[in-house]
């Protein structure tokens, strides 16, 4: 294999360009730790980010308030999250502005299946020729463009472009491209379909366990209660459970907020980027949220009586 390494300077940036001519694929390497923060923590979902490697192979191509996160591979790319319809075409910038190529990402994964996160899918979809995988009513949802009432948001959240073919994913199976293997764990309560999933990324000899962790927050539209809904309930118990039990160096969300993301990357950095109590922290804070929301809901019950 041949490959080269060159260095090139515009706009007070470095980016060290490495060319794998064997496979074809383009590979840009971003000086991360270097760079400001690249967002506020709190920013709007559609705030234009500038890409950033997070660790290895593992970049982040969303916006300030939705995560993207292209996995890159010898034998073409894993795409995690589409953001909404707004983001897809930042998102797309992003992963051209790091030297890859979008006919390159060969498949779009799903945490679940709202717009803040599916909504991009269908244009991804157009512009890569990737094929979109979600796990079950999720995955429906996505080819209908909205959820059902099994969704604890179906009434508040927004409907969004369909993508047609989705291809289901199972609880336990692991997708593999190339040298590339994600395994998708059923983390639903959030929505019925919502899937976490977890990889390993080296630099070096050095691999960590890299846990893409889905939305695990009990929000609801005004209908819905998770007080009356038994077996959701202990199903976002055991995915909160789950997730925090993980092998987890490097946690990222749905949402880069929820994992604190700001705070982790960029100079200055309050947190350190990898963390293995981070998933289970992540955990101990979903839990608070539920709780909090039980509470409200046994009040205004209360109030009614
Ligand atoms: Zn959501």
């Amino acid at each position: 294999m041949t490959s080269e390494t060159r260095a090139v300077r515009g706009r007070g940036q470095v980016l060290a360009l490495a060319a794998l001519a064997a496979n074809g694929l383009f590979q840009a390497h971003a000086a991360s730790a270097a760079e400001p923060p690249a967002c506020k923590p709190g920013s709007d979902w559609n705030t234009p980010a500038p890409p950033r490697r997070l660790y290895g192979n593992v970049w982040f191509v969303g916006t300030c308030g939705l995560s993207s996160v292209l996995v890159t591979g010898d034998r073409g790319h894993i795409l995690l999250d589409g953001g909404t319809e707004r983001s897809a075409p930042l998102i797309e910038a992003n992963i051209r502005r790091l030297g890859f190529r979008l006919k390159d990402v060969r498949y779009l994964l799903n945490s679940h299946g709202h717009f803040d996160h599916a909504g991009g899918f269908a244009r991804l979809q157009r512009d890569t020729g990737a094929t979109v995988v979600a796990r079950g009513d999720d995955a429906a949802a996505i080819e209908n463009g909205r959820g059902t009432r099994t969704d604890p948001q179906f009434l508040s959240a927004d409907p969004f472009a369909p993508v047609a073919n989705v291809h289901r994913i199972a609880d336990g199976e692991t997708l593999a491209l190339g040298t590339l293997a994600l395994t998708a764990h059923a983390t639903p309560g959030h929505t019925p379909g919502g899937t976490s999933w977890t990889w390993s990324a080296c630099e070096g000899t050095r691999c960590v366990n890299v846990v893409y962790a889905d939305s695990l927050t009990a929000y609801t539209d005004d209908e819905y209660r998770y007080s009356d809904q038994a077996e959701v309930l202990s199903t976002l118990r055991a995915s909160i459970a789950a997730v925090a039990a993980l092998p987890c160096e490097l946690l990222i969300t749905p949402h880069p907020d929820a994992s604190l993301l700001w705070e982790r990357t960029g100079a200055g950095a309050k947190s350190p980027l990898l963390d293995d109590t981070a998933c289970r922290r992540y955990g101990e804070r979903s839990t608070a949220f539920l709780e909090k929301r039980l509470a409200k809901e046994n009040e205004s019950v209360q109030r009614k009586e």
